[in-house]
């Protein structure tokens, strides 16, 4: 896979570099090259979903990773279930959240830290990373104990749900949780700063495990292509997918998807209030405005580092501007859908409601909706209760962290504390 910095054109990397270095020169995102479609989507979507994988996987990647490693990894990092729900006449809930930490991160980062395990065999790393919320647990959990790795992660104190927090500030060992006093751009911005700064990256061997870093990308192509394996086959030929997106990784796997020859006929972004990508969509200005706290607060990002690669791909026509949506969802309108979802009898936590309102906002008659769950309504369990009313069960996993101390320490969104704080933590060790 050849890869080319969006802000760059002088630098072009390879799978291996893109994935180890995890952002380009001038804070710019690598994007592949080349994106070939696939012979014989029908045959492939007839394959068991780490088969089926693997072949796409190894399409994107090419030749740089053999096939029976790729085989073994995606077994490993893809070891838990993906389901396809009906919730009325034509739509479908995509169920993204049976694995470890019950978020759809958990594809990307259990990926990413096979990729690194492979890559950086010996080598000292430290991954550094900003969480909005579930990708702090996704990558805590996919790196915990792995040898030569240490990993730092910074979450906006207070803004982010209990259980979140819990599942990866209580692990410890090589697990290093900074509770910033700021918001997900401000730790967004932390960790873009660190990748400017050249001691730092080589004392510590810096790599980032935010949706930037391509192997998440890519792993999140496979359970578009299981979506549509999924559904029955006479409903493959008008699918329209919805994405609750934030920092906009998610919808660019979906897209990467199409380009390669999913048939998908229409592509729903969906925001919260943080309406940054929609405004732009509609106006043409990129105007991003502070970010507000909403109940879907794994979406709570203004500058969607992500965005560059979508454009990409509709700015050289590899994807119809005409068959992309982005609308914002209120607080109001959110708390509201979980409630007719839960009139069909489906508990959806805010970041699934946001998804199927603007999945219902734009679609057809005739067309089959999917709109995906990112993460187990339990891991929202607060706000859920409050709207719906009802209790709901927490899972043993999410119970066992919410009974274990959070071992955060507190910084200030400052980036000399930042530096002086990992140093004297990992400079030791
Ligand atoms: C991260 C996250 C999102 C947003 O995904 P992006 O790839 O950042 O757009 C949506 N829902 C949940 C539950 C998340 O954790």
């Amino acid at each position: 896979m050849n890869l080319v910095n969006l802000k760059d054109e002088q630098q072009q990397v390879s799978f291996t570099d893109a994935v180890k270095t995890g952002l380009g020169r001038n804070q710019g995102v690598f994007f592949p090259t080349d994106l070939r479609k696939l012979d014989n989507i029908d045959a492939l979507l007839e394959l068991p979903f780490a088969e089926r994988s693997t072949e796409i996987l190894a399409h994107l990647i090419g030749d740089e990773l053999p096939k029976d490693t790729l085989a073994e990894m995606v077994t490993r990092a893809f070891n838990f279930s993906v389901k396809l729900e009906k919730v009325d006449s034509k739509n479908y809930c995509l169920e993204l959240f049976h694995g470890p930490t019950l978020a759809f991160k958990d594809f990307g980062g259990r990926f990413m830290a096979e990729c690194v395990g492979l890559f950086n065999q010996g080598e000292r790393v430290t991954i550094l990373t900003a969480t909005s919320g579930d990708t702090g647990a996704a990558v805590a959990h996919a790196f915990y104990n792995k040898p030569n790795v240490d990993v730092v992660i910074l979450y906006p104190e207070g803004k982010i749900s209990l259980a979140q927090q819990k599942l990866f500030t209580t692990l410890g060992g090589n697990i290093h949780c900074y509770a910033v006093n700021g918001s997900f751009d401000d730790c967004q911005a932390l960790v873009k700063q660190a990748f400017l700064d050249d001691e730092l990256k080589s004392k510590l061997g810096l790599n980032s495990a935010n949706s930037i870093n391509i192997s998440r990308l890519v792993a999140q192509v496979c359970y578009y292509f299981e979506a549509l394996a999924q559904l029955p086959k006479a409903e493959r030929d008008n699918v329209h997918i919805s994405v609750p997106s934030g920092n906009f990784g998610n919808v660019c796997a979906a897209m990467i998807g199409s380009v390669i020859g999913l048939p998908i006929k229409k592509l729903s972004a969906t925001t919260n209030q943080n309406d940054t990508v929609p405004r732009f969509v509609t106006s043409g200005n990129w105007d991003p405005k502070a970010t507000l706290e909403s109940l879907s607060n794994a979406m709570d990002v203004s500058k969607p580092n992500n965005w560059p690669r979508v454009q990409s791909m509709i700015d050289s026509d590899k994807f119809d501007k005409h068959d992309f949506y982005s609308r914002s969802i209120s607080e109001q309108v959110t708390a509201s859908v979980m409630q007719d979802i839960a009139n069909l009898g489906y508990i959806a936590e805010p970041h699934t409601a946001i998804a199927y309102e603007g999945l219902k906002l734009d679609q057809d008659d005739n067309s089959t909706g999917i709109f995906l769950a990112t993460a187990h309504p339990a891991k929202f369990k607060e706000s859920v209760e409050e709207v719906l009313n009802q209790q709901i069960s927490m899972p043993d996993v999410l119970q066992s962290a919410l009974d274990k101390a959070c071992l955060a320490q507190p910084l200030e969104a400052d980036y000399k504390q930042l530096k002086a704080a990992m140093f004297e933590t990992l400079l030791v060790s």
